[in-house]
């Protein structure tokens, strides 16, 4: 008997995934997480009844909230992700050479613990990078804390519910401004503009209320249903938005990368949004 999950991120709209093989279940402290074997997606991550990372096609995610402001911003040192527990974040964005310090800021200790377990080819041996630092708590109140700077914040949240609603928040985003460095760059998960468009369109303003260069950018990630995924892009400086093709290449080609979607072309493209994603950003 076929065993199957169905997503419940929509009230009209549901993906299923057959699940083959379930390797952990759990109610943790924070959230329901699931990960589970299925043929064509390999092993799954879900949290809350929502999809959030498969072997098989995590690396667009992942390479594109990564390569993306690293190479834009150029000279990357300090690194900080809010969420991020399955480690793939951490993966690509430690790849980058120039990167000394990467904190990752998870509120579920069991994301991460199970995610080595039961995932250990998101990490990729991450978590034992002498550059990686994990902290277990709410990411809203380490920015509203911390006295550390960042070149570069990566929001790698769940959705705007449970624990990640607040990540979605003006005061988290002004708190992001407050811990990054001169030219810092701020990028987001932030929803498929074609389902979540109130997403796209409450980031916007919010952000604008901190940052004065805010943006989007998209990738299509199959298991985010739904068309292209929106990434929140957002500094005090727009020049790092504007690196043409050889500029992109000059940064990123010299750091021997391997990727599976990212390359500077699609990098520069990604900014070009759809018209009904423009019409979101009134
Ligand atoms: N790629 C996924 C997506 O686009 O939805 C995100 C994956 S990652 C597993 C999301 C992580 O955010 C989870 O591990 C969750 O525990 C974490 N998270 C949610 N709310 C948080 C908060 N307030 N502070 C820190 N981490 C949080």
């Amino acid at each position: 008997m076929t065993e199957w999950f169905t997503e419940t991120l929509h009230p009209w709209l549901a993906q299923r995934l057959t699940m083959d093989h379930v390797l952990f279940r759990t109610k943790t402290e924070h959230q329901d997480l699931i990960i589970f074997e299925n043929s064509k997606f390999g092993r799954v991550l879900t949290l809350d009844g929502v999809v959030q990372t498969t072997e098989g096609d995590e690396f667009v995610y992942h390479e594109m909230l990564t390569h993306v402001p690293l190479t834009a911003h150029g000279s990357a040192k300090r690194v900080l992700v809010i969420g991020g527990g399955d480690g793939g974040m951490a993966r690509e964005a430690l790849k980058h050479s120039g990167v000394v310090r990467l904190a990752m800021v998870e509120i579920d200790r069991s994301v991460v613990d199970m995610s080595r377990e039961h995932l250990p080819t998101l990490s990729a041996g991450a978590f034992d990078d002498p550059r990686f630092e994990l902290v277990i708590a709410d990411g809203a109140r380490y920015v509203a804390e911390t006295d550390d700077r960042f070149d570069v914040i990566i929001v790698d949240s769940t959705d705007p519910i449970g624990p990640g609603e607040v990540l979605f928040t003006a005061a988290f985003y002004a708190d992001c401004k407050r811990c990054l460095a001169e030219g810092g760059i701020l990028v987001t998960q932030n929803g498929v503009p074609f389902l979540q468009g109130g997403e796209v369109a409450n980031s916007w303003h919010r952000l604008r209320e901190s940052f004065t260069d805010v943006w989007f950018y998209v990738a299509a990630v199959p298991t985010y249903q739904g068309g292209h995924m929106a990434f929140g892009w957002a500094t005090d400086d727009a020049t790092k938005r504007q690196l043409d093709i050889t500029s992109i290449e000059g940064r990123f080609s010299p750091l021997g990368i391997d990727t599976r979607y990212y390359t500077p072309a699609v990098h520069q493209a990604a900014f070009a949004l759809p018209k009904f994603i423009l019409n979101l950003l009134s």
